[in-house]
């Protein structure tokens, strides 16, 4: 009855059905059964401890233990927290959903022992064990990784010691979250139409995209205006988290950050220089882009403040069963076991489909649950960004699928390096189906401007965000401090080369210079170059998949279902891409070109027609 009610805020939603929510009780039949749950894996996290000292001896055994516990302990973690996100307000079950993280987190300490034992017990002992009982192959990849990961773990009284020193390191991305999201005074601006705004984050996204050129560049202006002011602060909290990730990076004994970051995953750092080399060599693509945008809105003189209103703007709403029956249509090229997938995951309760009161924000897929299915969150609003969130969201989920179905629980969970393939992949494919089924050059324009726009966001604004992290990384490497003088001057710099500035592409203002400042991912520790990875390697997919080369479909369904058996980059290469080579940078790159061809043509065939 609440959620009815809730519903009605929401004047144009459609009433929720039941199959628009999922059903959390295939995990658990009842509160009782999860509480009763919780208490037997609590001690069976606390029994993980008994193999300590025991892995030369027990190999397998404990092996078993460690993985069936954590496989216990994330399916309670998905019960507790997906019903709390679709309330937050609920307060029993946000304490429900901590008492989840914390017995996860209990796990992480009471199991931390089996690296360290696993690289005691050394490479050749490790084959010799692998080779000689078949039952460890789920274990294989996991133990082989330990042993390498060996070079770079330290003495048990030193790890504890680095470990302890994280929150204090961390404070520096708190005191960046209090200043902006709390504490910064953000000034207000009467737009054209007389409305006020205050110019928090929030906001700022909200108003950047106004069809109004004014307004845009009051709102530009306003905002980094306002966080330029706070400079010094916001470039003390980001020298802190930087000289932190080299700090322990230099503990482990890797030459550079980035070198310690990407091999978490055993990324190589050709992929990181070549996804930098190949996008400065692209960048005429995105200034062909540029002109575009600026002949679209009508203007000579292209600024930064212009990138966010629509290239072209559409109103066509679609029903979630409509939807989900495009997200079908779209991914049929990958076969009948994908398609047949689909129709049974898409119209199960798998999915929460709309905004309510108190739900989080946003998309997600949880996988988590390898014995039941994905859980997927979204906030559908029926626009063609909701269509296209829909199907991104359905890649995550058939990623999920697959490496469940093929791999076991040990092998399953994929690495943040691969997963965006899966959605990016999807997103090509329903760009692709929607101008096939669609005829009007109205329409038309709409998704192939929609698409670069996203090219344009996911790819270059990514990769320049990359190389920036990288420059930063390496100044304090160098021995310079990050001062607001150099983080501006070096953001302006690429952001000008990225924009094309001097040659009259873009005009980039001096204060845009500060919107690092604006980026929370810049704490995280090189994250943001997989976006860009990930698109560039969906964008090749996708071209091989539509182009029916022979194998390509087996290729990319090979490389969902390998999950996380192996290293990303390791199974890129199984399916046949790689990342160390220009190839998929230049495929999203010559993707982008076929895209403005395209709409450049509709827009010629419209001109004829006008002077006729
Ligand atoms: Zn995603």
């Amino acid at each position: 009855m609440l959620l009815w009610l809730a519903h009605l805020a929401l004047a144009a939603d459609p009433v929720e059905r039941p199959e628009d929510t999922w059903d959390l009780s295939v995990l658990y039949p009842s509160l009782d059964a999860w509480e009763a749950e919780m208490k037997a894996t609590e001690a069976a996290v606390d029994g993980v401890a008994s193999c300590k000292g025991q892995l030369s001896s027990r190999l397998r055994e404990c092996l078993d233990q460690r993985f069936g516990v954590h496989k216990a302990v994330m399916r309670l973690n998905v019960y507790a927290s997906n019903a709390s996100n679709a309330d937050t307000r609920d307060a029993d079950w946000l304490s429900r959903s901590q008492r989840g993280e914390m017995l996860y987190a209990r796990l992480d300490e009471v199991g931390a022992f089996y690296k360290p034992e696993i690289i005691t017990l050394g490479g050749d002992a490790v084959e010799k064990a692998i080779a000689s009982d078949k039952a460890l192959a789920p274990y294989d990849y996991y133990l082989r990784s330990a042993v390498k990961d060996g070079a770079h773990i330290l003495p048990a009284r030193e790890e504890a010691l680095l470990a302890g020193g994280a929150i204090s390191r961390d404070a520096t991305i708190r005191v960046r979250s209090q200043l902006v999201n709390a504490e910064l005074p953000w000034p207000e601006v009467t737009l054209s139409d007389g409305t006020k705004a205050r110019l928090s984050p929030a906001n700022y996204t909200a108003h950047r995209g106004s069809p109004v050129r004014a307004d845009r560049q009051l709102v530009f202006d306003q905002f980094f205006g306002a966080l330029t002011k706070y400079g010094g602060t916001l470039a003390a909290a980001i020298d802190g988290a930087v000289q932190g990730h080299w700090y322990v990076a230099k503990a482990r004994g890797y030459p550079t950050s980035v070198a310690a970051a990407i091999d978490t995953d055993h990324v190589p750092q050709a992929v990181y220089d070549t996804l930098v080399a190949r996008t400065n060599a692209n960048l005429p693509t995105l200034h062909r882009y540029l002109k575009l945008r600026a002949k679209m809105l009508g203007i000579s003189d292209l600024a930064y403040s212009d990138l966010y209103p629509p290239l072209v703007s559409g109103s066509r709403t679609w029903s979630i069963d409509e939807a989900k029956q495009l997200t079908i249509d779209a991914t049929r090229v990958l076969g009948a076991e994908y398609t047949a997938e689909s129709e049974k995951g898409l119209r199960a309760r798998w999915t929460d489909v709309y905004p309510r009161e108190g739900k989080v924000s946003g998309a997600y897929m949880d996988g988590a649950a390898y014995d039941v299915h994905p859980f997927m969150l979204l906030n559908y609003t029926g626009d063609y960004e909701a269509v296209s969130t829909l199907a991104h969201e359905w890649g995550h989920a058939m990623h999920s699928v697959l490496s469940r179905k093929a791999q076991p629980y040990s092998k399953a969970d994929y690495a943040t390096f691969t997963a965006e393939i899966a959605s990016t992949t999807n997103e090509a494919l329903l760009l692709d189906h929607m101008l096939k089924t669609t005829r009007n050059e109205d329409d038309r324009l709409f998704y192939l401007g929609n698409a670069l726009e996203g090219l344009r966001t996911t790819y270059f604004r990514q990769a320049l965000f990359a190389e920036f992290e990288l420059a930063m990384h390496t100044a304090v490497e160098q021995g310079q401090p990050l001062t607001r003088e150099w983080l501006d001057a070096k953001f302006l710099e690429i952001t000008r080369r990225y924009y094309g500035h001097d040659a009259g592409v873009t005009r980039v203002p001096d204060s845009i210079g500060s919107e690092w400042s604006y980026i929370p991912h810049f704490y995280y520790n090189f994250y943001v170059y997989q976006y860009a990875t990930s698109i560039s390697a969906g964008s090749l997919f996708a071209d091989d998949i539509l182009a029916k080369k022979k194998g390509a479909v087996d290729r990319y369904l090979g490389l969902l279902s390998a999950g996380g058996s192996d290293d990303p980059v390791v199974l890129l290469q199984r399916a046949g891409v790689d990342m160390t080579s220009a190839a998929p940078y230049d495929a999203i790159a010559s993707r982008m070109e076929r895209i403005m061809d395209e709409f450049e043509g509709i827009l010629a065939k419209k001109d004829k027609k006008k002077k006729k």
